[in-house]
Parts: C-alpha cells; structure tokens; sequence
C-alpha cells in the first residue's frame, strides 16, 4: 500500500541497521507482519520511534506498538522468541493509552538475562498497517534517539537518499586493517555487559572491529552483543582484533585498552596462561577407556553382535534455491510434496504390519498427523508467497516450527521437535527428488550416524544393514525399541572419535558388551563368529522346546513370562513359549498420541491382548508408567531437574485419578477375555500403595470383578520395607532397570555411566534377597520383569535368590528357558548365598558363568 502520510523513524536502539529482509526471524524477514527495519542491538533502552499512543503491549513486555494520529501503527518487537521469556529480563516504562514523543524510554531488556534465553537479540521494527518504506543508511551503525533509520510516504524516497548525503564524510580518509593478539582477563569471557561496553567504545569511530576466538575458529563483527556471545569464549581465550577503516589505528589503541581494563568488569584476579602449567589428563580410573583395545564404548540400545564394515551416514542435504519460480507453481509443488510423504507414510505403517512391528506404527500416524497440522504448512504458505521457493519455504518453516517446539515449557512438545524434523526431511527430500531408499548399502554394513530417527530405522534395508551406532540418542528412544523389534544391533553415545576411521573400516559390533571393536584381528573376529554361532545353535534348540515349562534338573519349576507392549508381541510371546506377562507396559497405550485413550479404545487393547495369551496365562498390566522422562502431550508435567526422581510412575495416578480410575475400570472391563492382574510402578511408600488399592477396591466393587494386585519393586525404600507390602499385596515383580539406578544413584540411560548399571551388584541383590524372603513368609510370589531377567548369565543366582517368575524380553524367552532347565535349584542356592556376601558385580558374574 502507498501512503501520502510522511513519517521517518528514528532508530529505538542503537546498533546496526538493517533491512527487515534481513532479520533473522522468516516471518519477519519475510514481511508477514509489515515492512520494516531490523536493528543488532548494541543498547538495551528501546526508546520511542516517533510521536504517538501506545495501542499494544504485550504482557512478556517484549513488544509494544505505537499509534501513530494518522493512523499508522509501529510494532517494536525485542529478540526472536522472547515472547516465551514471559516478561523476564524485560521492563516497560509506558502503559497502553499512555502518549509518547520521540526518544521517550519504552522498554528496557537485561541483555544478559534476555541474550542467554533467546534465539536473538535482533530487535524488528514493522508498520503493520501495511504502509511500506525505505530504510535509511542501511548497514549502518545508528544511535538510538537521534539516527533516522526509516522513511514512509510519498518523498521516502528523497528523504531517505537526502539522509544516505549527509551520512557520507566529506573527505574520505584512506581505509587500513591491523590486527592484534589479545588474551581475554574476563572472568566469564565476553558476555552481554563487556560486549556491550565493547560495542559503545567501538561506535565512537568509523572503523570495523572483527574478533576471532583463536580456540575455536569462531568470528564475529563486534558490532553485535549475541554475535559475540557467540563466540564462546572463556577467561584466557585467545582473541585476534582486526580493525579496518580510515581510524583504525586510534580504534585499535581504544579497544585495546578497553580490553586491557576489563571492558567494565573488575579483572584483577586474572592470572596470565602461561604461570599455568597444563597437567596431563590422567586416563579415568573406572570403566572402559575410549580407543582401548580399537573399542569404542557405548550403551546398549537394542542388544546384539554383528561383524561387518563401518559405514558413516551424513544428513547432508543439496543445496536449493530461495526464490520461487512463481507463487502458484511453488504452492503446486509444495501440495505434491506433502501429498507425496502423507503416501509415504502410508507405505510405512503398512511394511511395518507386515513385518509385525505394527505395534510400533503409532509414532508414523502421529507424523502423518503433523503433515495434516496446518502449523507448519501455513508459515511455508506465507513465504512462498513473498516469493520463496517451495523447498526454501518449507525448510525454514519445519526448522522453525521445530526450534518454537523446543523451546516451549512442555517437554512433550519439545520432544515432538525431533518428528517434526523427521517429518519435515520426509516431505523436503520429496521436494528435491532425493530417493535415499535407492542408496545401496554394502553387505554387512555397520551404519554410524549422528542419531537415527524411527522412520530411518524402519526404511533401512536389513539384507544389508547389521547394526547401527551413534553419536548421540537415547537407549530408550522410539528408535531404539523399533531396532530391537527388527532384531538390529543399536549402540549410542559412541565417541565421536568413530568418525576417524574410514567407510569400510572392519568392525564388530558387541552391544550387549556395549563397544564397536574397529580394526579387530583375525583371531577376535573368529571369537566372534564362534560367539555367534554358538548363540545360534542355542537359540535354534531351545525353540525347539520353547513351549517345555522352564524345570530345573532337580525338579524345580520357575515361570517364564514375558515383557510385551502390544498385542503383536503378545502373539509371538505365545509362539516362543510364554507361560504368562509378567509386564505388560500400558504406556505404549498412550503414547504418540494427541489425546488419552478413549475407555473403549483402552478396552479393546486389553481384551485383544487377553485373549491372544487366553485364561491360563495370567497378563500382568501395569499402569501407566510415564512422567517427566517419559511425556504425553495430554498430560502437562512441569519440567523437572530429576525427572527420575520426580512426578513418574504411580505417583502420576495418585496425583491424577480421573486418569488412573479410567484404566483400572478398562482392565476390568476387559477381564472375562483372559487372566489379568493389575500392577502399580514406583512405589515408594505403603501410603502409596493404600490410595491406588483403595481406588481398585471400589471399582471392583462398581464392576463386580476381582482381579489380584501387585506392586513392582524398583525402589529401594520398597524393598527395605517388603515385609510390610508384603502383608497388602498379592505379588512383587521387582524392575531391576530402576531398582539397580536407584540403588546404585547412576542413571540408566547415563551416556557414559550405564555400563556400571549393573543389576548383578551385591547390593541389588541383596535387596531382591530382603523382598522374595518378605514375600514369601507372606505366602505371595515374587518376579522379576527387568531387564537383569533377560541376561542368562543372571538366571542362577535369580532362581537361586528364589525368585518364583522371569519376565524377560520375547526373543530371549527360549533361551532363558533352557538356561533354567540346565541348572540344578540346590546349586543355584548356593551361588545366590555366596553372591550375597560379595562386594562387586563383576565378582558375581565369574561365580555365575
Ligand atoms: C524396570 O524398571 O526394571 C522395569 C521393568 O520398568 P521400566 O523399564 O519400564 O521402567
Ligand atoms: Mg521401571
């Protein structure tokens, strides 16, 4: 729109002036609130741009608009995503209605506080009642108050080139670059405050100041406060100055003594690097060491062993360009590429019914749910029609879509950045015409990627893909299940030292050990393949009795059960020769969902599941075990510091009944189809226990049906109290994943602590010791459903402790089976009573082999 009305702006901050093309934040660079100019801060006072009323002011006090009596409105907008700041680091000096006159104070940020928070402390200036302007002496540095920086109507033009004249020196001096060293004194390196007081010596000439942090490589003009925070520097970085302009050698004496003296901060204490002797780091005294032996340590995210050649996997994506072809063509194409990965997606769930992973097919209908959620398609919308390309549109959008998702005070949807991401590659590699799913993989290959997400997991072609590490990604991840479903060795957290070793590399692949062995000899490789084999064989044997009950030589029985999620696992339990669940995770139920499962839903679930493993093999169903590590969007937690320690598992259903008396009526419901038991997680104290029970207590009485209820035991506080529980519930199935983190204090997933999560401690044992001898004086059972149930080499010091269930993993069931029936129960006594009186896991471990 033209407009005859003439104003010009004057800058709010100081700092560099640019076009809102420019600004970091697409929307605004794309002119979806108006035309405009977007200024780096080198200040933090936003002062009034021109005369008016204030018309908004946003309650975070990180934008505020200005009415100008001809009716144009101006929005200052402070940083990119400071509205999630919620008024923190912000101050406003004027209220909505107040008047302003130019240069009056309107807010003012702590550009520390708000500079460590945001994405950018950029601050955008838009008339967002459409008129449009010309920005004034664009690029350069303005003072807040006093530049011009914008001008609208009908003789912007003559105003802004008249402005642009008087800018320019009348003698141009000649231009010199010189260059110093410098050894940053600031305690905390070259935060907001030093930066800023850096900035205001620097505006004092007409020279270009550029620092590079000679640690790290990183560079920035020093004209920005972010842009130098940036640089990530620390008391004694090495900092190289170039100045260049026609007063560079008076503005490198003055930065230098503003460096010299601190930049504003108390330097005293500074001690120079080289009276700093640099000590040898010592290798760590516990745990594997990187590159030991060519291993390369890791934690296990689905078990397995496999020997091939490494293959490293970039993300990289093509280039593409930024301007559309034209608004219609580049909508046109974006609907196909959408389209495209909705079929996609399609295709997906259906390979993974087919493969009976289809249980796991959630995680891709939620993705196709995303494709249908105008969010992200609306931003690509708006920018295709500034003119962008398709690709371009959309890539920014997803990013940034991803990037708000993040940092929203939800861990549920920060979580979903990660599908967002996956689901935005999908539809951009469509876009390019990128088919990876055509790369050819060698045979035996060993991928190794910086983290693989589920639909990556799912696509990969398994005749040639035999194991997977990477850098980065969690033990527990969606990924993670879904390889362990496909029976594909997955290690995380390897040291990022893999990337030294070439495509081709000869590896093995040892997760259950947790390392990659690179170079391995001839000799390990034959160990391996022996390994293999003879794990092979077994495995081949015991399917072959799978349904034989698991007896041991001297005439005792212990029931082997297995850990489901799903109804497809419960049919292959049944085929490898379940005697009954012993874990049954409802959470699966309600993940990758945008809302709690309906009761009919829920019933189905259960009924399904019930009457696949049929009245004489009891289903243990425990209630839903999530919390702050494991989020639903339909369940808003607070971030927590220790979500382990925090809102999770029963203490979700005491705080939340409505949730909780929902599934328990589910189960009940769902009952007459089989044998269901109820089991709460997480208990932690008998109070606990009491509420939940009472809650089943009067639903049973509602439905009339009974079903037995038990408690894990994954607490230590549990265990120590067992004789007590014991007296209250019907079972114990111990969760030794927890139990062992919570015992020892090492988190499970801990990238480099998880392999001492040992659950053949003494100490853990010594507790499953104190909870079978509570239960059974009692006359109740106890199990095990951890993942210590699964191990083989576990099994006789179990079955001595006189563990009566093992719930273990479905593939391991055969095996652990044929390992009971190899044992005799007299001298698994014994190892159990001798295990106890040691003081180390691996001590344990020799006296079970
Ligand atoms: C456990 O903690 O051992 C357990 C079985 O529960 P989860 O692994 O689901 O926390
Ligand atoms: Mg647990």
């Amino acid at each position: 729109m033209t407009s005859t009305v003439t104003l010009s702006l004057v800058a709010p901050l100081s700092g560099t002036l640019r076009s809102i093309d420019e600004s970091v934040d697409p929307v605004f660079a794309g002119r979806l609130i108006g035309d405009g100019v977007a200024i780096d801060p080198a200040d933090s006072v936003v002062l009034a741009p021109c005369e008016g009323t204030i018309s908004q002011l946003h309650d975070a006090k990180h934008a505020v608009a200005i009415k100008t009596d001809a009716g144009l409105e101006i929005l200052i907008h402070v940083g990119v995503d400071t509205v999630v700041l919620k008024g923190e680091g912000f101050e406003a000096f004027v209220s909505i209605g107040d008047k302003v006159t130019v240069g009056q104070k309107l807010l003012s940020f702590d550009a520390e506080v708000v500079g460590a928070k945001a994405a950018s402390l950029q601050t955008a200036i838009m008339i967002t009642t459409g008129e449009t302007g010309v920005v004034i002496n664009q690029g350069s540095k303005v003072t807040a108050g006093q530049s011009k920086v914008f001008a609208i109507g009908d003789n912007a033009e003559q105003e802004a080139a008249s402005l642009v004249s008087e800018a320019v020196p009348a003698v141009q001096q000649e231009s010199i670059t010189l260059v110093e060293p410098f050894v940053l004194k600031n305690p905390v390196g070259l935060h907001a405050r030093p930066s800023a007081t850096l900035i205001q010596i620097i505006k004092r000439f007409n020279s270009d100041v550029t620092i590079l942090n000679r640690d790290n490589s990183k560079e920035c003009k020093a004209n920005s406060l972010t842009a130098m925070m940036g640089l990530s520097t620390v008391m004694g970085s090495n900092l190289e100055i170039t100045v260049t302009g026609p007063d560079a050698q008076d503005a490198m004496t003055a930065v230098l003594e503003g460096f010299e003296s601190g930049l504003g901060e108390d330097v005293s204490g500074f001690v120079a690097p080289t009276t700093v002797e640099a000590e040898p780091e010592e290798a760590p005294l516990l745990g594997p060491v990187e590159g030991e032996d060519g291993r390369l340590p890791g934690v296990k995210a689905a078990p397995g062993m496999a020997i091939g050649k490494l293959r490293h996997l970039e993300h990289e994506l093509p280039s593409y360009p930024e301007a559309g072809v034209g608004v219609a063509d580049e909508l046109g194409q974006l609907d196909y590429g959408i389209q495209q990965a909705r079929e996609a997606l399609q295709k997906l769930v259906s390979k993974m019914e087919a493969e009976h992973v289809g249980g796991h097919a959630e995680v891709f209908v939620a993705h196709q749910q995303l494709l249908d959620d105008p969010a992200i398609s609306e931003r690509a919308h708006k920018l295709i029609e500034t003119g962008k390309s398709a690709m371009w549109a959309w890539h920014k959008s997803f990013l940034a879509e991803a990037d708000d998702m993040r940092k929203l005070d939800n861990p549920m949807l920060a979580a979903r950045a990660i599908d967002v991401e996956d689901v935005g590659l999908l539809v951009l590699r469509v876009l390019m015409g990128i088919d990876d799913a055509n790369e050819q993989m060698p045979e035996n290959t060993i991928l190794c990627l910086e983290d693989i997400t589920p639909s990556e997991v799912v696509t990969l072609d398994r005749s040639r893909v035999i194991g997977i590490v990477t850098l980065h990604g969690g033990a527990t991840s969606h990924a993670a299940i879904l390889a362990g479903s496909l029976g594909i060795p997955y290690l995380v957290n390897v040291p990022a030292s893999v990337r030294d070793y070439d495509n081709g590399t000869d590896v093995i692949l040892n997760t259950n050990k947790g390392y990659v062995l690179v170079n391995p000899t001839q000799e390990e490789i034959g160990r391996t393949v022996a390994r293999q084999e003879r794990a092979a064989t077994e495995h081949e044997e015991a399917l072959k009795v799978a349904d034989q009950p698991a007896v041991t030589q001297d005439g005792h029985h212990v029931e082997i059960a297995a850990n489901i999620a799903n109804n497809d696992d419960a049919e292959k339990a049944v085929k490898m020769g379940a005697e009954a669940v012993g874990l049954l995770r409802s959470e699966f139920l309600y993940m990758e969902r945008a809302v709690e499962p309906s009761m009919d839903e829920q019933v189905k679930a259960y009924e399904a599941i019930l009457t696949t493993m049929g009245k004489d093999r009891p289903v243990i169903i425990r209630t839903l075990d999530v919390g702050g590590d494991k989020p639903l969007a339909y369940l808003p937690l607070p971030r927590e510091e220790n979500p382990f320690l925090g809102e999770r598992g029963v203490r979700i259903g005491i705080n939340r009944p409505t949730m909780l008396r929902k599934q328990v009526r589910a189960i009940l419901q769902a009952a007459h189809a089989g044998y269901a038991r109820i089991m709460f997680p997480m208990v932690s104290s008998i109070d606990e226990f009491r509420a939940v029970k009472k809650l089943v207590l009067e639903e049973q009485e509602n439905s009339g049906v009974k079903v037995e209820v038990g408690i894990m035991i994954e607490v230590p506080s549990a265990a120590l109290l067992a004789d007590h529980f014991a007296k209250e519930v019907d079972f114990f199935s111990i969760g030794t994943n927890d139990l062992t983190q919570y015992t020892l204090a090492v988190d499970r997933g801990h990238p480099k602590l998880a392999a001492r999560v040992d659950g053949l401690h003494p100490a853990v044992l010594r507790l499953i010791d104190m909870t079978v001898k509570a239960a059974n004086k009692e006359g109740k059972w106890t199990g095990i459903c951890g993942s210590l149930a699964s191990d083989p080499a576990a099994v006789p010091v179990l079955v001595g402790l006189g563990v009566q269930e093992l719930s273990v993993s479905v593939p391991a069931i055969p095996v652990v089976k044929a390992r009971v029936r190899s044992l005799n129960y007299e001298q698994c006594q014994q190892i159990a009573r001798e295990a106890l009186t040691l003081s180390l896991a691996e001590e344990v471990r020799q006296l079970s082999a």
